[in-house]
Formats: C-alpha cells, sequence, structure tokens
C-alpha cells in the first residue's frame, strides 16, 4: 500500500510549521498578516492521501483593494532606495530561503505531490539562486539601465506546478528592478508562498512591497480587472491566459504570458540512445510530468525507433511510484482529483483513437491521487494526445524519416516552448535549433534551467521571457529624460521611447 515510507526526511518542523495555522491561513497585506474580509477559507489537500493539509483564505475584492493600494504606497519610497539598499533585501531573502530549505522542501512536497528529492535539490536551490541573481540586478540598475523605470503595482499570478520557483520568478525581477507585488499563488499550493511571506518580513523587506493573497480564479480574475495596477505576469493555462489577455486589452497595463506547450524531444540514429533515455526520464517523468516545457512528444528517427522504445520501455518499468516525502521515489503524486481525472480520460481517448499504452501497474492506493508513467506508441500526428497538452507523465512517440520531417513534426503544434534535439552530429544539432518553432532548445540536454537566462515561449506558449536580461526588462519601462541644453556633455545614452 502507498504509505508513508520509513520517515526518510523528519517532516516535524512541517507539520508543526502545519499545526500553527490550523485555524486557517491569513492574508500577507502591508506587512502584516489578516484574516480575509469574506471570512471564507476553503480546503487544501495532501495529494498523496487526499486528507486536508490546511485551510486557505479565500482573499475577495476588499483583500485585494487593499493589497493593491499598500503596494500602491509603497512602490514610490521602494522605488527610490539605492539599488544595493534593494538588493540587501534579496540576498536577505536569499539567505533565509537557505537557511529553511529542508523546511520548505517539505511543505512544498507535502502540498503539491512531488518528490521530496526535487524539492530538496531543485526547486528551493533555483528558488535561492533566483534571489542572489536578481540581488545582482537591483545593484546594476542605475548602471546598466540608466534610461529605464521600474513599472510600478505588478499584479502576479502562478500556477501549482511548482509554486516556489514560479513565485521566485515573479518577484525577484520584480521587487530587484524598483516595483511592487500582489501575488496570488494557485488554489491547490498556497503553503510555501505563505511561508516565504514570514520570510520577507524576516528579511526586512519593507511593507507592502511583497503582498500574498490567496484564493481561486475569481481573486486572479479581480486582480487581472483591478484599474490600480501597471503589469499583469501570468504563468498557466493557455486558457485562462487567454481570457487575461482579453480582460486586460485596451487597459494599458504591461502583460507577459508563460502558458502550456506540447515540446518535442527528438532522438537522431546517431544519438546516444542510453544518454537520450534517461534525457526521457527527466523531461516527461520530472515533477509527474506536469512541466510546462516538458518533453511530452517522442520523436525518433525511424532506424532506431524499435530499439529506443524497447530501452525505454524497461527503463520505464525500474521508475517507483510513491509518497513524496519517500526519498526512495521517482515520481510523486498528481497535485489533484480534477488534474488525475483530466490525465486519465486523454489517455483513454488516446487509446480509443489508436494508440498502444503502456504503463506500470500501480500498488492500489489509499486515498492519494497516482497516475502510472505511462508511453504511448501508434500515435498518429493528428490525434488529440499528440496535439493536447496533458500535463501529466505521459508520453506519445512518433517516427520521422529526415531531419527536414522531424523538423516538420516538432513544428506542428500551437505551442512553441521547449525543445530538445538528441545527436551525436553538433552540425545536425545547431542545424536543426534555428528551424524549431521554440523559445528554448536543448542539445543532449533537456530541463536545464538559470536565473540568467530567458524562459519563455513562441506562438500560444505566451510572450515575454522570464529570467536573464529579458525578464529583467520586463519589469521595466523606457523613461527618456532630455534637458533643453547639454547639461556637461551629451546624454550618454538616449533610449528608444516607448508608446
Ligand atoms: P490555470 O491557468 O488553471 O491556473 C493558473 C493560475 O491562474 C491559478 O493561480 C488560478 O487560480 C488562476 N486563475 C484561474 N482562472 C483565472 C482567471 N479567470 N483570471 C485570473 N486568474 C485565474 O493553470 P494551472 O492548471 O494552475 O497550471 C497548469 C498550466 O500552467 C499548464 O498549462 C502549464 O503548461 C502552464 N505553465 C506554464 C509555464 C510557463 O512558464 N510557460 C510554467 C508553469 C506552468
Amino acid at each position: 500500500d502507498l504509505e508513508y515510507g520509513p520517515a526518510p526526511e523528519s517532516d516535524t518542523e512541517a507539520r508543526e510549521w502545519l499545526a500553527q495555522h490550523a485555524d486557517g491561513t491569513q492574508l500577507f497585506i502591508d506587512g502584516e498578516w489578516r484574516k480575509p474580509a469574506s471570512g471564507q477559507w476553503f480546503d487544501t489537500l495532501d495529494p498523496a492521501t487526499g486528507a486536508v493539509l490546511a485551510r486557505i483564505a479565500q482573499a475577495d475584492g476588499t483583500d485585494v483593494d487593499a493589497a493593491v493600494a499598500a503596494a500602491r504606497q509603497a512602490q514610490a519610497p521602494w522605488a527610490a532606495l539605492p539599488g544595493h539598499a534593494r538588493a540587501r533585501c534579496l540576498y536577505a531573502i536569499a539567505r533565509l530561503i537557505q537557511k529553511n530549505s529542508r523546511l520548505f522542501a517539505v511543505i512544498e512536497a507535502l502540498d503539491n505531490g512531488k518528490p521530496i528529492r526535487e524539492t530538496r535539490d531543485i526547486d528551493v536551490p533555483l528558488v535561492a539562486r533566483h534571489f542572489y541573481h536578481h540581488a545582482g540586478w537591483a545593484q546594476l540598475m542605475a548602471s546598466e539601465m540608466p534610461d529605464r523605470a521600474p513599472v510600478g503595482v505588478c499584479g502576479q499570478i502562478i500556477p501549482w506546478n511548482f509554486p516556489l520557483l514560479m513565485m521566485a520568478w515573479k518577484i525577484a525581477p520584480a521587487i530587484a528592478l524598483g516595483n511592487t507585488v500582489v501575488l496570488k499563488p494557485a488554489e491547490f499550493t498556497s503553503l510555501t508562498a505563505i511561508l516565504f511571506a514570514d520570510i520577507c518580513r524576516m528579511a526586512g523587506v519593507p511593507k507592502g512591497v511583497v503582498n500574498i493573497i490567496t484564493g481561486d480564479g475569481a481573486t486572479g480574475e479581480l486582480i487581472v480587472r483591478h484599474p490600480d495596477i501597471d503589469k499583469l505576469a501570468f504563468t498557466g493555462s493557455t486558457e485562462v491566459g487567454r481570457k487575461i489577455r482579453e480582460a486586460s486589452a485596451g487597459s494599458g497595463k504591461a502583460l507577459t504570458l508563460e502558458l502550456g506547450g506540447k515540446s518535442p524531444f527528438i532522438v537522431f540514429d546517431d544519438a546516444d540512445l542510453d544518454s537520450a533515455v534517461e534525457g526521457v526520464v527527466d523531461a516527461i517523468w520530472f515533477n509527474q510530468g506536469q512541466v510546462c516545457c516538458a518533453g511530452s512528444r517522442l520523436l525518433i528517427q525511424e532506424t532506431v525507433h524499435d530499439a529506443f522504445i524497447a530501452k525505454l520501455k524497461e527503463r520505464l518499468t525500474t521508475l517507483r511510484v510513491g509518497p513524496p516525502l519517500d526519498k526512495a521515489i521517482d515520481v510523486g503524486a498528481i497535485v489533484d482529483k480534477v488534474q488525475l481525472d483530466r490525465i486519465t480520460s486523454l489517455v483513454e481517448q488516446g487509446r480509443s483513437e489508436g494508440a498502444e499504452v503502456f504503463q506500470t501497474q500501480l500498488e492500489p492506493s489509499k486515498g492519494g491521487y497516482f497516475f502510472p508513467p505511462t508511453l504511448m506508441t501508434n500515435v498518429h500526428p493528428a490525434s488529440t494526445c499528440a496535439r493536447v497538452e496533458i500535463f501529466g507523465p505521459v508520453l506519445v512517440a512518433m517516427s520521422f524519416r529526415t531531419p527536414d520531417e522531424a523538423v516538420a513534426l516538432a513544428n506542428n503544434t500551437e505551442y512553441g516552448l521547449a525543445a530538445s534535439v538528441w545527436s551525436e552530429s553538433i552540425n545536425l544539432a545547431l542545424d536543426m535549433a534555428p528551424k524549431i518553432k521554440a523559445g528554448v532548445i536543448w542539445i543532449n540536454s533537456t530541463n536545464l534551467f538559470d536565473a540568467s537566462a530567458g524562459f519563455g515561449g513562441y506562438k500560444e506558449s505566451g510572450y515575454g521571457r522570464e529570467g536573464g536580461r529579458e525578464g529583467a526588462f520586463a519589469y521595466t519601462k523606457p523613461k527618456w529624460i532630455a534637458a533643453a541644453k547639454p547639461i556637461e556633455e551629451a546624454p550618454v545614452k538616449l533610449a528608444a521611447i516607448g508608446t
């Protein structure tokens, strides 16, 4: 039975933290904790058991107004601070995240269902790195961006697949560059954002600079429509991204969208097939496949198709599925029953459209939301499972003959977030890379992320970048200051004037 294994990572501290919030969580507005004006809370569940983990405050219009007002009041003084003073806050946040890394890792694993090994070794270190990196930008803003100003108050809405990391991607650049934020985590995974609010207090972030409000899509909509927000940053589904684009059109708000994907993982016949198999494991079974840039479409050169599929099936059967706090597992729980049902029905639809489904048998679960790693072969490029983002541990495989055919298949999607190319010929890989319409191309690797690299999509995968120089620029606007007479010398740098 799927039960917590022999306490590989003691979760006592996390249980104590949860017990402190037993009466329900609160909203972090203007540097203090407040009960939601609605007096309403909703349950957040442990995906590994289905049990209630905590009760989360549902923010309404009164709370959103208060959070935006606090952010507005804090913005000018925060932007007026010298960059090194803002940097000091970001460095302090990064250090406190490292200091509390285990608590963050356990709470994230409990709330989301992802393996503790991933939260501990990937999510939390990347979060700290994001704050360190952007502390640097705070210091460099005056010298590197003399012709740019903060955008102002930012409304930020994030999904549940990387709750902490998506929060870091949003908050770190925003506050580094003199903006203030009102952030809403996803309703399934609010806990680490609440923990993070306390970290901001400890780090000495001035009140009102970071406001965390929890709630469902209705709360998100209130943020989107709020008249006193200058920029919206959203990560989530393409469907909600479209709604946000419509709702904010003509409002004058700046907007960046990080949306879905159906990224190709292309294996040529000269690739190191064993390494490519490990690449696939990382591409689609990392975080239960709930990754926007997951390599979910496997494209294999026909000459090695059967051999590669055989190796992959063998590897798939060795993956261990189980409760997230067990250090020995590879695949954890799906975030919620709604997602589990969606994945199940898309796989069944694939089967009815002619795909062959290969998956391991799971032990009977005691109420958790588990789905086995799955490989679908004999898939037609036009079938539903080849086109739709499944957002689960499900890989669809197809074959191609020539590099041109690989490019055509890779681009045969409404999305364009990432792609992974496997070949021992660097010339071939570098020839493919510019032809694939995606924001990130990995060669003989996958899922490489860094705070210094801009991440984002083409086509329906969204627009704007997070991380890197482009991501930092997205939290600023051009500002051209001209004097009637040259002051001493001509202005050194004149920026393009924005609209
Ligand atoms: P979702 O769009 O349902 O929800 C995302 C967030 O939007 C949540 O906080 C939700 O409460 C809020 N929301 C829902 N309806 C809203 C509305 N009408 N107005 C404003 N906010 C609203 O997405 P999800 O299911 O939580 O996340 C999975 C999706 O996110 C996948 O499609 C995935 O590809 C995508 N994703 C993309 C990236 C990227 O960087 N491109 C990263 C992670 C996830």
